[in-house]
């Protein structure tokens, strides 16, 4: 089911949504939800949709903006007629070469941070951080998967996932440098070794446009080192 036209996609958005009109995403109704969806709304903003009950919701809504190509876009100006979007931060406006998915069968790309807090030396595989990446006003919470030459590799798991009810202890490690990200190139061009990139981890609250240089690049996996939010 790819490129319905706006009106189709947005009643479809609306059918999936839970229908309690309760507010607590910001619009008053789930159909002003649903319109906003469609210029670039976190569907994560409405919380029943991270409840067990409406999975399946969700998994069809995140499958529909997919196949139409509507995780980033900013306004109906960037929708053409065909349903295409550009890869537009919500934030900042700027364009992206590509949206990032983490690695198969994982659920966020793989962050590698650079943890200055003296905290760091006792951190463990598996362990939970609450950290703030530099440049981003938003706190993290991330679970350690890798610890390698003193830097520490981490799948993102919220701030969404704690309402979810899961109780987990997070030691805050403050502010943490971002150095690399892991994952694929879902949409977009595929980019080659060395070069520049802008590129939107799928993972990011904020759907901001983060940039970055290419040093691995295999199929359509990819490691972008030099990470930076002021953008190149
Ligand atoms: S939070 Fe969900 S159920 Fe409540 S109004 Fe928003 S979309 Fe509808």
């Amino acid at each position: 089911m790819t490129n319905l036209d706006r009106e189709t996609l947005e009643s479809k958005i609306n059918e999936l949504l839970p229908k309690y009109n309760c507010g607590a995403c910001g619009f008053k109704r789930c159909d002003l939800f649903a319109e906003s969806i469609l210029c670039g709304e976190d569907i994560r903003k409405c919380p029943f949709l991270l409840k067990e009950d409406f999975k399946l919701n969700f998994d069809e809504l995140n499958n529909l903006l997919t196949e139409n190509k509507i995780i980033v876009c900013k306004s109906t100006k960037n929708i053409d007629k065909s349903g295409n979007a550009e890869f537009i931060g919500l934030i900042d406006g700027y364009n992206a070469d590509f949206l990032l998915d983490p690695l198969e069968n994982e659920h966020s790309c793989r962050e590698t941070l650079l943890i200055t807090s003296p905290l760091a030396k006792d951190l463990k595989i598996n362990d939970y951080i609450q950290y703030r990446p530099l440049g981003c006003p938003l706190p993290h919470f991330a679970k350690i998967i890798e610890i390698s030459h003193g830097m520490h590799v981490i799948h993102v798991e919220g701030p969404c996932h704690r309402i979810t009810g899961e109780k987990k202890d997070y030691i805050n490690v403050g502010v943490a440098i971002v150095v690399a990200f892991e994952g694929v190139v879902s949409k977009g061009k595929m980019p080659e070794i060395g070069k520049t990139v802008r590129f939107i981890p799928t993972h990011c609250m904020m759907q901001k446009v983060h940039s970055g240089v290419i040093v691995e690049a295999e199929g359509n996996r990819v490691l972008i080192e030099g990470i930076d939010l002021k953008v190149w």
